[in-house]
């Protein structure tokens, strides 16, 4: 069986190493897109980082100002 390997990620990807701020929203620990953490996060869907052979999907959050926004 072939690894997960989506030929093009539905979402930018993001190249690594990522700080720590980028690292907390890819756990969703922090809305995706503005990185606000006091409000009340909902899932939004995937982000993914290339790791060289083949892309990595992160389960993201977003705040309710930019959970439409994806
Ligand atoms: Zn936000």
């Amino acid at each position: 069986m072939a690894v997960l390997s989506p030929p093009s990620p539905p979402q930018p990807v993001l190249g690594l190493p990522v700080d720590a701020s980028t690292l907390a929203r890819l756990h969703g620990a922090a809305c995706i897109i503005c990185g606000d953490r006091s409000g009340s996060l909902t899932p939004a869907g995937y982000v993914y980082t290339s790791s060289g052979s083949g892309w990595l999907g992160w389960a993201v959050a977003a705040c309710p100002r930019h959970r439409e926004a994806q």
